[in-house]
């Protein structure tokens, strides 16, 4: 079966930036549209970065067995529909998926062509100093981050690849190492 990419890491790490840059290097790659019932932010287009739903339309996803996999994240939903997935498979697209670690390891579980990475801080350190050079959240706002950071951390032992993200440059070629020889 055709591998697929299922990238997690704490917000702070700079996941985005380089997922956004492996995929403007590989264009062949398309992320997958997740669904959320977080409110849509500035700039975001339904359909493009999400399906933005309601609490009731998710749970009726749910309910119909919709779901791949879902989790609750910071009191809001969020889901990859089991049909986009498989779609993208059948038509031989290289799909990454870009999800928290639980909902990424109940995929590992499901499916045996996943191939989970992890995209860690450099240091826990380096992470903190980050967050409070931000200077937008408030002590407590920073403890709870760090605290799930290190919860996420935890659950990447069961990934199969992590990748440091000290330079943008190094994290996207060490993911182009684990994902262009697999695909
Ligand atoms: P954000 O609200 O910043 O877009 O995403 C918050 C978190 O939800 C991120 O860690 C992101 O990886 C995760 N996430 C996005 N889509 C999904 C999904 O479909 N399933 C799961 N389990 N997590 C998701």
């Amino acid at each position: 079966m055709k591998k697929f990419f299922v990238i997690s890491g704490s917000s702070g790490v700079g996941k985005g930036t380089v997922i956004k840059e492996f995929l403007r290097r590989n264009p062949s790659f398309r992320l997958s549209i997740s669904c959320t019932t977080r409110g849509k932010r500035d700039g975001e287009i339904d359909g493009v970065n999400y399906f933005f739903l309601n609490k009731n339309e998710f749970q009726n996803c749910i309910k119909n067995n919709e779901f791949l996999e879902w989790e609750e994240f910071s009191g809001n939903f969020y889901g990859t529909k089991r049909e986009f997935v498989e779609k993208c498979l059948e038509n031989d697209e290289n799909l990454i998926l870009e999800i928290d670690t639980k909902g990424a390891l109940q995929v590992k579980s499901l499916m045996d062509n996943a191939v989970l990475i992890f995209i860690a801080p450099p240091s826990i350190e380096e992470l903190e100093k980050r967050l409070r050079g931000r200077h937008t959240e408030t002590e407590e706002a920073i403890q709870r981050r760090l605290n799930s950071i290190k919860l996420e951390i935890e659950n990447s032992r069961q990934f199969d690849y992590m990748v440091v993200n000290d330079t943008v440059e190094n994290a996207v070629k060490e993911l182009e190492k684990i994902i262009l020889e697999k695909v």
